[in-house]
C-alpha cells in the first residue's frame, strides 16, 4: 500500500460523495500479532479443518504494522481525508493481550468483527469444505455460536464498531430464531457502547442483503446505537459502493447521524439534507 494508492482511494470516495474513509486492514496480516495469537487455533481438536485455518491464519500473518500505520499517518500528513483503522477479529480469551498491542499505535477507529466460529472460517465461501461444514454443524447452532462471540467480542470493548454485524447470514441460511438473537446483538452493542457498521458487501454475497438487515437495523435503531457506513472494499474497486443505496436504507431506519472516529473518541457527524 501506498499514498498513491490511498489516493486513488479517496478520488473515487469523493466523486461518490464520501468526505472520509477509514482504513481497515485486517489484524491478522500482521506479523506482529503472531507471538499473541500464531499458536491461537491449537486450542481446537486437530482435524483438517483447523490445519486449513491455521495455514490460511499464517500465509496471511506477513505484513508490517508500523509499516502500515506509518502509510496511513503519511497520507494524513500529505491533507488526504483517511483515518487509521483496524479490522480486529475476536479471539476468544486474548482481546486483553490484543488491545495491549494495539494500544502502543495511534488508531483512530477500532473494527470488530466475527470471521470464524472455533476454527471454521464461515466466509470463505470459495471453498467448497468450508461451506460443506454449515451440514456438520448445522443452521441454528452456527447462528447461536455467531451471537455468543459477538456478545462476547462486545463485552470485552476492545473495539469501537461491529463490522458486517450479521456475517454469518451471508450464504443466505437464516435462523428461524433471528427475531430473538438480533435482539441479543443490538442488545450487546448498546450496553457495551459500541457503533454498528451498515456495509454494502452484503449485496456482492449470495445473500445479497446490506449488512445489518432490516430487521436487525431497526433493533440497533430502538436502542440509539450509533452507526457508521462501510463498502469494505478490498483494494479500489469497491469504493463506495451503492452508497446512494446505502443512504437511503439508512434514512428509511431514522438515522440522521453517523458515528466518527479520531483517536478512538466517538463523534456525531450530522448527515446532509440532500443524499
Ligand atoms: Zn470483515
Amino acid at each position: 500500500m501506498t499514498v498513491e494508492e490511498l489516493a486513488e482511494f479517496c478520488d473515487k470516495a469523493q466523486s461518490a460523495g464520501i468526505v472520509e474513509i477509514a482504513l481497515t486492514e485486517h489484524l491478522f496480516r500482521f506479523e506482529q500479532v503472531k507471538p499473541i495469537l500464531g499458536s491461537y487455533f491449537r486450542r481446537f481438536p486437530e482435524r483438517p479443518m483447523r490445519t486449513l485455518m491455521e495455514q490460511y491464519w499464517h500465509d496471511h500473518a506477513k505484513a508490517d504494522l508500523d509499516h502500515y500505520v506509518e502509510v496511513v499517518q503519511e497520507a494524513k500528513q500529505a491533507g488526504l481525508p483517511v483515518i487509521l483503522g483496524l479490522e480486529v477479529d475476536y479471539y476468544e480469551d486474548e482481546m486483553d493481550a490484543v488491545s495491549r498491542l494495539l494500544d502502543g499505535y495511534p488508531f483512530d477507529v477500532l473494527l470488530g468483527s466475527i470471521h470464524w466460529i472455533a476454527d471454521w472460517p464461515f466466509d470463505h465461501i470459495s471453498d467448497p469444505t468450508v461451506v460443506a461444514e454449515w451440514n456438520q454443524i448445522g443452521i441454528e447452532p452456527a447462528w447461536e455460536a455467531y451471537t455468543r462471540s459477538l456478545e462476547e467480542l462486545s463485552a470485552t470493548r476492545a473495539v469501537d464498531v461491529l463490522a458486517h454485524p450479521d456475517l454469518i447470514k451471508i450464504m443466505g441460511y437464516r435462523s428461524t430464531r433471528s427475531n430473538e438473537l438480533h435482539a441479543r446483538m443490538a442488545e450487546a452493542a448498546a450496553k457495551a457502547g459500541i457503533a454498528a457498521e451498515v456495509s454494502s458487501a452484503g449485496w456482492r454475497k449470495p445473500v445479497n442483503e446490506v449488512y445489518p438487515s432490516p430487521d436487525l437495523l431497526s433493533e440497533f435503531a430502538q436502542r440509539q446505537v450509533a452507526i457508521t457506513t462501510a463498502s469494505d472494499s478490498h483494494g479500489n474497486e469497491h469504493v463506495g459502493f451503492q452508497v446512494r443505496e446505502v443512504r437511503r436504507y439508512i434514512n428509511d431506519h431514522g438515522y440522521q447521524k453517523l458515528r466518527g472516529f479520531r483517536g478512538r473518541q466517538a463523534y456525531d457527524v450530522e448527515l446532509s439534507s440532500e443524499p
